[in-house]
Parts: structure tokens; C-alpha cells; sequence
């Protein structure tokens, strides 16, 4: 982009236009922007050009394309602003900047992919039995699968040995272990077959069980409980290889976890569910000492300050993520090597949205593929208009004395800028002697 270039646009250019008047005429009154009249010791004209210290000030139709320019490279938007604070000026133009860097396609594409949506409930329960993760494991080498009912809460295991694991025996087995504890509030269960058709939550609608799929609630109590399942499985191959009797082996392994205090709540699971200990083969005294009683409630206090930090951890990294129905969204894509993009380069069409799932159709419409909303990222399309707060002419046109202008603007101006101001302010201004000199690289 040249100086002349920029001459020419500048010439045609509404508010430069009415700038350049109030230079020569030195009556600033009727400035179209208070922020030309803030600025106006370090405005000065040179043609048709108009000058911030020795910053060129670009007209509006090439401000989009001066980005372009220094965003070269696909530098982030610090650097993208810095280069252009160096040698232009214009005003809103770190909004502008970071408006068209954020649009920006190839970047968006090599971008990390978006923090999954959070969950509606995030608060851990606060009661057992509210909230239950149902995993299925196996099959095992004779081809029987084990049902894993967890309670948040307690933790407490709930295990049923499976045939078949089609919908209709899930159910059954639910309904033995709910007609056991009760209703829960909740139920987490993965994408398998089971879970995902209309039958079984048709089955939860009718109990009134909230359904939530894929997202873990609470991330790290799910690393618990599938650390847990995969210390079970491997108990019962063992126990199969074995040819010992899994429903056997499996009580074994019930009642020992069950009356084990869990390291992360501090209680055995049976005590938080039942409130009361289970009698085991090992020794116990009957009175719980005092000593013992004060490490209770030192755990119950542990137990606390967990939930809190995983609540706090969800909220941290859990930020809200907006697709929507109608939405282009970018695909996160396998990687072949390393130089593979996380995105797949063409955006698709979110066409329907339950909870975290999205179903997306391809730009040709050809192909529709159901995915979670984790694995897209909102597509951030150039024709979307941009925020319209703009620290620069943010300033109300209202004001009629020149200081209380300045003020204003420094107030509502970034530290760079303002920081910026000041130091130009300082300098000896004058015009530059070439247009040469000012060609945007
Ligand atoms: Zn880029």
C-alpha cells in the first residue's frame, strides 16, 4: 500500500475530509469525531493526508486492508497491533484490529480448539443417590458385560452382571437398583447404544432423571470412578482367568470398597450413603474413639474443600460456548502429523442442537454428521458486524469544553494508548519530509 494510495482514499473520505477543514481552519467546533478535536496539537496535514505525529491516519474504506497487512504472517493480535501502532493511526483501530483478527480464516483453523460447554448443574450434590453415572464394562471373555452404577456423592458402586446389554435389560437392571435406593436426580452415561436411544430416555423422562451424556459433570470424581471401573475389570478377567466365580468375586470386591474410606471423601462409601458403617470380617471396636471421631470430621472437612475445588475447576475451565442452530462451526480434524490444522478447513452448518450434542451439515449438504459440541469451535465469519464499544469514539459528542474531553479520553482509553498520548504530546512534531518514508510494509 502506498502513500498515494492512501492520498487518494483520504481525498474521498467524509470525516478525514471535514478533519483537514478544522486543521487549516483551526476551528474545531463542528469536528465530526471529539476525538480529532482531543488530538488536534498532534494532527497535522500533508496533501490530502492526514498525520498523527508521524503516524499516517487511514481512511476508512482501507482499514480493513492496512490490517490485513500487518496481521502478514498470522501474528497474534498483540503483534498485529503493535505494527500497526508503529506507523498508523486511526480511531478505533485496536478494535478494528482485533475485530478482523479474530475473523481471520487460516488462523481460526490452526486455532485451539473451544473449552467445552459447562454443564447446567455444576454444583456437586450435596446429598447421596442425587446424582449417578451408569458405565457399562466388558464383555468379558464370556461375553457377559458388567452394569457400574457410581453415586457422586458417596461413591458408592451398584454393579449388575449383563447377558445382553440391549436397552430393555439396562432398564431392568435400573429399575432393581432404583427400586433399592430411589429415584435419582441424574444420570451421567456415556454415548454407547443403550444410553442414546429414544427408549431409554424415554424410560428417564417418565422417572423425572435428568439425562447427561458425554461431558463429564465433574471431571475429576469421573477420572475417580473410571480408574475405579478399570481396577473392577481388571479384578473379575483376573478372577475369570482364574475360573472362580464372578458373582462371588464381584461381592468380594463390593464389600471391600464399599467399607473402605475413600481417599477423596474421606469416608467409607457405605457410610455416606447409609450413614452408618458396614460390618466387615476384619476386627472393629464398637465405640468410635475420639481421636477417630475428630479425624471424621477432619475428612468431612476435606470432602468440603474438594467439592469447592472442583466446582472451582469446572467454572475455570468450563467457559460458556455459543454454538447455535444456524451457526458455521469449524471441525476439529485427527491429526496426520504435526503440521496437520486442528480444524478441518471447511466450516459446517450446525442444523440442530440437543444439550452438547450438535448435529452439523457439510457446505455441500451432502453429508451430516452428529458431533459433540466439544469438538467444534464457533466459525467467526467476516460479514458478522463487529462490537460496536469503541474506546475512541465512545466519548459523548455532548461535551463542549476541550478539557473535559481530555479527560474522558484518558479515562476510557487503554494504558497503552493512553501511555502513548502522553509520550507523543512530549515530542517535536513535525510534518514528515517524504511520502516514501511512510509506504505500509
Ligand atoms: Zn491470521
Amino acid at each position: 500500500m502506498t502513500a498515494r494510495e492512501i492520498e487518494e482514499a483520504s481525498a474521498e473520505d467524509e470525516e478525514l475530509t471535514e478533519v483537514r477543514r478544522c486543521i487549516k481552519t483551526e476551528n474545531w467546533n463542528d469536528c465530526p469525531n471529539p476525538v480529532y478535536r482531543t488530538l488536534r496539537n498532534e494532527l497535522t496535514t500533508l496533501g490530502k493526508l492526514v498525520l498523527r505525529g508521524t503516524r499516517i491516519v487511514i481512511p476508512k474504506s482501507l482499514r480493513d486492508r492496512v490490517v490485513d497487512i500487518a496481521h502478514e504472517g498470522h501474528q497474534g493480535i498483540v503483534k498485529t497491533k503493535e505494527s500497526l501502532r508503529t506507523k498508523v493511526w486511526w480511531s478505533g483501530m485496536d478494535k478494528d484490529a482485533e475485530r478482523r483478527v479474530r475473523s481471520c480464516y487460516e488462523c481460526q483453523i490452526v486455532s485451539q480448539p473451544s473449552v467445552p460447554e459447562p454443564m447446567v448443574r455444576t454444583d456437586f450434590p450435596e446429598a447421596p443417590w442425587e446424582a449417578i453415572t451408569v458405565d457399562l464394562l466388558g464383555p468379558l471373555l464370556d461375553g457377559r458385560s458388567i452394569l457400574v452404577v457410581v453415586d457422586y456423592y458417596s461413591r458408592y458402586f451398584e454393579t449388575a452382571i449383563l447377558r445382553s446389554t440391549v436397552t430393555t435389560k439396562v432398564i431392568e437392571v435400573l429399575e432393581d437398583i432404583f427400586a433399592r435406593y430411589g429415584l435419582p436426580k441424574s444420570l451421567r452415561a456415556d454415548n454407547g447404544p443403550q444410553f442414546a436411544g429414544s427408549e431409554f430416555k424415554e424410560f428417564l423422562d417418565v422417572n423425572n432423571i435428568e439425562l447427561f451424556q458425554t461431558i463429564p459433570l465433574w471431571p475429576q470424581a469421573n477420572g475417580e470412578v473410571e480408574r475405579q471401573n478399570r481396577t473392577l475389570l481388571k479384578t473379575l478377567k483376573i478372577a475369570h482367568a482364574q475360573k472362580k466365580d464372578l458373582k462371588r468375586e464381584l461381592n468380594k470386591f463390593l464389600i471391600a470398597y464399599r467399607s473402605t474410606s475413600h481417599q477423596t471423601t474421606g469416608a467409607t462409601p457405605a457410610e455416606l450413603m447409609f450413614k452408618r458403617k458396614i460390618r466387615t470380617k476384619l476386627p472393629e471396636l464398637d465405640s468410635v474413639p475420639r481421636k477417630e471421631l475428630e479425624e471424621n470430621i477432619r475428612d468431612r472437612d476435606k470432602f468440603r474443600k474438594e467439592k469447592r475445588k472442583e466446582y472451582a475447576d469446572m467454572k475455570r475451565c468450563a467457559k460458556e460456548y455459543d454454538v447455535n442452530v444456524g451457526d458455521a462451526v469449524l471441525l476439529q480434524q485427527k491429526k496426520h502429523d504435526k503440521l496437520t490444522p486442528t480444524h478441518d478447513p471447511e466450516p459446517y452448518k450446525v442444523v440442530e442442537k440437543t444439550g452438547s450434542q450438535v448435529v452439523i451439515q457439510s457446505p455441500d449438504g451432502a453429508k451430516k454428521y452428529k458431533r459433540n459440541v466439544a469438538h467444534t469451535k464457533k466459525f467467526v465469519t467476516r460479514e458478522q458486524p463487529g462490537e460496536t464499544t469503541d474506546t475512541d469514539t465512545g466519548i459523548q459528542t455532548g461535551t463542549n469544553t476541550n478539557s473535559h474531553t481530555e479527560d474522558i479520553i484518558h479515562e476510557d482509553t487503554n494504558k497503552a494508548e493512553n501511555t502513548e498520548i502522553l509520550r507523543r504530546s512530549e515530542r517535536v512534531r513535525k510534518a514528515p519530509d517524504k511520502f516514501q518514508d511512510y509506504v505500509v510494509e
